[in-house]
């Protein structure tokens, strides 16, 4: 088991486990019992999320930078940088020309 993730709160953790799920990556949570007493507080470091195979941990972390990029800058409409179309912010990947969404350079709306 490897750790590649520690969630800020159990629906972050679930949304980070799907996203490796998705991925194709065997995938738990750990910790989802003991935040219950926190209520909505935030429970850094409590919820993490752990992969089966360590032969799989870039993959893993690659899959958790994207969830993060797309958490970051969620409903964010970004030019793509290679043939302009603009992709809603729920799209990692451009529609038109499949070109990654570079939504670092975006401004981040708060
Ligand atoms: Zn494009």
């Amino acid at each position: 088991m490897v750790l590649v993730y520690e969630a800020e709160n159990l629906i972050d953790g679930q949304l980070a486990l799907d996203e490796l799920r998705a991925g194709g990556l065997q995938a738990v949570m750990k910790g989802q019992y003991l935040s219950g007493a926190m209520g909505e507080l935030p429970a850094a470091g409590l919820i993490t999320v752990w992969i089966a195979e360590p032969l799989h941990e870039q993959r893993a972390l690659d899959l958790i930078a994207g969830y993060e990029r797309d958490k970051r800058y969620e409903q964010l409409p970004a030019p793509c940088t290679s043939c302009g179309e603009m992709i809603e912010g729920n799209f990692g990947r451009c529609w038109n020309c499949s070109a990654w969404v570079d939504r670092e350079q975006q401004p981040v709306r708060e």
